[in-house]
Parts: C-alpha cells; sequence; structure tokens
C-alpha cells in the first residue's frame, strides 16, 4: 500500500510540474490548470485513503463547506476581483498552514522530536504572517483600506523588536517543546507582523507583496508537511514557494526594486502629493478629436491598464485596433509588466479578445519607439504611464520603469476622471500640452470612435 501511495504522490507531483511549467504563456495555461487540478485530486484523493484517519465525518463537512465557498466564488468573482481573490487564498493557504501545526502540536502534547517542532515553529510564524499580511493586501485592493502606504513613527522599530522577540521566543519553545505558552506568543507576534508588514507598503509595490505572499503560503506548507512527514505537501509548498519566489524577483526587476527596500523602506518618507486644488486646466477633448487624430496617424501605440479591464474594453479595442490595421495605420500594443492588478494581467484580457501576440511588446521592446509615434492611445492605464516615476523622488513610483508614452506625438487618454492610479499619485501628464482627455467610461469611448471611424 505504501509504494502505491508514493508512486500515486510521485505522479501528484509530476503533473504539479508539468501544471507549472504549462502557466508559463496564454496559450498551454488552460492545460496547465487542468494537470495541477487532477495532481491536486489525486493528492487528496490519496491522503484520503490513508488509513491513519479515524473519522471522516469533519473531513466531509469541510470538504463540502470548502467546495460550496469556492464554487460560489469562482462562479461569482469579477474578472476585475481576481487579484484580491487570490490574495485571499494566499491568505488562506498560510492559515491553513498555522492551523495544522497548532493542531499537530496538540495532538503530541508538545513531546516532539527537534526536527517536527522547528518545522511547527516555521509554520506557525510564516503562515500567521502571510494570513495577516494577504487580508491586509485583500483589504488594499478590494478598496476596504487606503492603498496609500499608512505610517507611523517608531514602525520599523517595532517591527525588528517584534522578530527579535519571535527568534527568542523560537529558541525557547525549540529547547523545551512543552512551553505552550511560547508558541502562543509566537502566534500573536505573527498575527500582528502581518499586519504591520503589509500597511506601510503603498498600491504600486503590492505586485511585490502579493508575490511574497504567495511564496511565503508555499514555504508555510513545506514547512507542515515536515510536521505531518507528507511528501506531496513539502513538494508542493516548494513549488509554491520557489515559483512566489521566482514571481517576487520579476516583479522586482519590473520595478527596479529590491525587496528589502520594498520591506524595511524608508518608512513615513514617501508623499503622494496630490494637489486637490490644482489650478491647472485640462482641455475636455471628444471621441471626435481622438479618431481625427488616429485616421491621420501613421504609427499607434495602445496602453492598456486596469481601467481596460474594469470597463470590459478589450473587444472594441480590439475591434478599434483592426480598424486601424485595416487603414493601413501600424499599430502595437504596449504591455506594462505591473499594468491591471495581477501579473499577466493585461496578458489575459487581450487573450479573451484574440489579439495577436504578434502586437503584443513588452517595456523594453517598445519604449524606444514611443518618440517616432504618432498617437499613444491610453486606455485606463495610469501609473504605468506616470512621468513622475523618473523625476519626482518624493513619488512611491520613483524610479519605477515607466512607458514613455509621453514622448508620443499626441497622447489620448482615455478615463473617467483625474483622479490617480492605484499608487494614489497625481499624474502630469493629464496636464501635458500634446494630451487630449477623454472622459468616460473606456467602452463607451472605444465604441464612439470606432462609429465615428466607420462613417
Ligand atoms: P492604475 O490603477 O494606475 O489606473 C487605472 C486607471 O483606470 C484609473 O486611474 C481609473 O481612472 C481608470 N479607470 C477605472 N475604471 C475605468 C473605466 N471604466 N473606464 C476608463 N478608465 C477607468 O492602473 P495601471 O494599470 O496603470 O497600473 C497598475 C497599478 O496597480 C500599479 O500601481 C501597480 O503597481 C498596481 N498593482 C499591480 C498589480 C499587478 O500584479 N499587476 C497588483 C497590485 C497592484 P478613473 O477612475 O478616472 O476612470
Amino acid at each position: 500500500m505504501n509504494i502505491i501511495i508514493a508512486l500515486a504522490y510521485l505522479l501528484s507531483s509530476i503533473l504539479f510540474i508539468l501544471g507549472l511549467k504549462n502557466l508559463g504563456s496564454p496559450k498551454t495555461a488552460r492545460r496547465g490548470n487542468q494537470l495541477a487540478m487532477t495532481a491536486m485530486l489525486i493528492a487528496i484523493i490519496v491522503t484520503l485513503t490513508k488509513n491513519e484517519i479515524l473519522d471522516f465525518t469533519l473531513i466531509i463537512i469541510g470538504l463540502i463547506i470548502g467546495s460550496a465557498i469556492g464554487a460560489i466564488i469562482a462562479r461569482k468573482v469579477q474578472m476585475t476581483a481576481v487579484p484580491q481573490m487570490v490574495a485571499l487564498f494566499n491568505g488562506l493557504g498560510g492559515g491553513a498552514s498555522a492551523l495544522v501545526a497548532l493542531a499537530e502540536y496538540n495532538r503530541f502534547s508538545g513531546d516532539l522530536r527537534i526536527d517536527v517542532i522547528i518545522s511547527m515553529v516555521v509554520s506557525l510564524f510564516i503562515g500567521t504572517v502571510t494570513f495577516t499580511g494577504s487580508l491586509v493586501a485583500f483589504g488594499k485592493l478590494q478598496g476596504l483600506i487606503r492603498s496609500a502606504p499608512v505610517v507611523f513613527k517608531a514602525q520599523r522599530f517595532l517591527n525588528i523588536l517584534l522578530f527579535t522577540l519571535f527568534l527568542i521566543m523560537g529558541i525557547i519553545v525549540i529547547i523545551n517543546p512543552a512551553n505552550s505558552t511560547g508558541l502562543l506568543i509566537i502566534l500573536a507576534i505573527a498575527l500582528i507582523l502581518g499586519i504591520l508588514f503589509v500597511m506601510p507598503i503603498g498600491g504600486a509595490d503590492m505586485p511585490v507583496v502579493i508575490s511574497t505572499l504567495n511564496s511565503c503560503s508555499g514555504l508555510a506548507a513545506a514547512a507542515t508537511g515536515f510536521v505531518l512527514s507528507n511528501n506531496i505537501l513539502i513538494i508542493c509548498g516548494a513549488l509554491v514557494g520557489a515559483s512566489g519566489f521566482i514571481l517576487t524577483r520579476i516583479m522586482c526587476k519590473a520595478m527596479n526594486r529590491s525587496l528589502v527596500n520594498i520591506i524595511f523602506g524608508p518608512v513615513g518618507t514617501v508623499s503622494v502629493n496630490n494637489n486637490n486644488n490644482d489650478k491647472r486646466k485640462v482641455i475636455n477633448y471628444t471621441e471626435e478629436d481622438a479618431s481625427i487624430m488616429l485616421e491621420a496617424a501613421k504609427k499607434v501605440i495602445i496602453v492598456p491598464g486596469y481601467g481596460l479591464a474594469v470597463a470590459q474594453a478589450q473587444f472594441a479595442l480590439q475591434e478599434l485596433v483592426t480598424m486601424l490595421i485595416n487603414k493601413g495605420i501600424h499599430v502595437r500594443y504596449a504591455i506594462h509588466p505591473v499594468a491591471g492588478r495581477m501579473p499577466g494581467h493585461m496578458n489575459v484580457l487581450l487573450a479573451e479578445a484574440n489579439v495577436s501576440y504578434d502586437l503584443l511588446f513588452d517595456l523594453n521592446g517598445i519604449n524606444g519607439e514611443f518618440k517616432n509615434t504618432d498617437v499613444a492611445l491610453i486606455v485606463g492605464a495610469n501609473d504605468v504611464i506616470n512621468p513622475s516615476a523618473r523625476t519626482n523622488k518624493e513619488s512611491p513610483l520613483y524610479g519605477m520603469p515607466i512607458l514613455n508614452a509621453d514622448q508620443a506625438k499626441t497622447v489620448v487618454i482615455c478615463k473617467r476622471s483625474l483622479s490617480p492610479g492605484f499608487s494614489g499619485v497625481d499624474n502630469e501628464l493629464f496636464y501635458q500640452e500634446n494630451t487630449l482627455m477623454i472622459f468616460g467610461d473606456a467602452k463607451e469611448s472605444i465604441n464612439k470612435m470606432i462609429q465615428l471611424l466607420k462613417t
């Protein structure tokens, strides 16, 4: 029986790895999901058939409640709310690992081998930090908590103090596993540290936070795997931890940030610098002005952003692009790595509208082209084209590479108002002389342009 279980776990691990590999490209992502789902199903069935389980009642209740909640969320959640759902799932994964570690501790009444108690402390700490940190990330993405950094005096000192306290308590508990109060103190420290870790991080840096929390949820699961001596949990957790770490590195590179700088960055110095009494004038152009500019252009670059997802304007936008191409205009999409609210958000949206991959260019591939471009058409993007990232050292966006849309001969921006993007930073591009602001829902504006170009 043991050999069958080991082989099934091996098969599940292989399927997880193949699933991850397929998730690397939008073309194969669906297959990747199917492979990973099969792997998870095998892992669950095999674990349930292990004869260590004496009573299935609670497991069945948990399966029914969990599956029902999962199915409802998956059916109901809007595409734009997927990032916060991912943040919540990361948190629940971390929380589950921490709870399993506590349950195992309770089962053995503190009589534990050193490797097991070390794994428990690690799982409890990382899992709990991931749980509360992810809840804060969820709140920021859902708009329940303001996305701007929340900072207070001595914040960094408090973080260091709490972390040092955790290390001391961790050593005490490892030396004397019967010290259950120590474990509860670690739980309390981790609950607070998770909140303190994410609160001061501004909206623009959230991609790095989410991928880091994702990686942490994997590490917590792997540590729990050691607690339970369960190989598939160790492998699965390590895969999530490693892939989350790779994603974190990619996001840090995309934003020209170091992880240490984001977590321990200069707390309290970020000023959003919005000027609500701004006297600068913005001329309200119309879709007619925009379509005239587009029709007269030879080269157009489209910059999609989060607003494209909100407006669900991807189909209309692709229709407009096809029309322009048919008129002999050279059109390309510029995709910023952190555009939207999750990695690859724009690629997923545009894939839905069957946009050819040949039209999509990443930041490095297209940034030099804006200066030779007649029209940069911005659809619901804001932070990723904000020039303050280049010039304003006080801006939370400072240092993040942006798309050079401001260098195009004419910039057409489709959004509903002058309100800032997720970082909360005002965008001076709105006031630039060569900018045409088209206020309104992106889908409605694009549809109007399509109608005008038809006539
Ligand atoms: P932003 O969040 O900077 O801006 C989106 C803009 O879309 C808003 O300014 C909004 O303006 C506009 N908008 C909203 N709804 C509509 C609509 N219906 N029609 C037209 N416009 C609309 O988006 P970007 O994509 O430029 O930047 C992404 C930001 O999110 C970055 O700061 C990034 O760091 C952060 N982030 C990214 C993650 C990722 O993994 N990609 C994860 C977490 C955060 P208005 O209200 O005036 O219409």
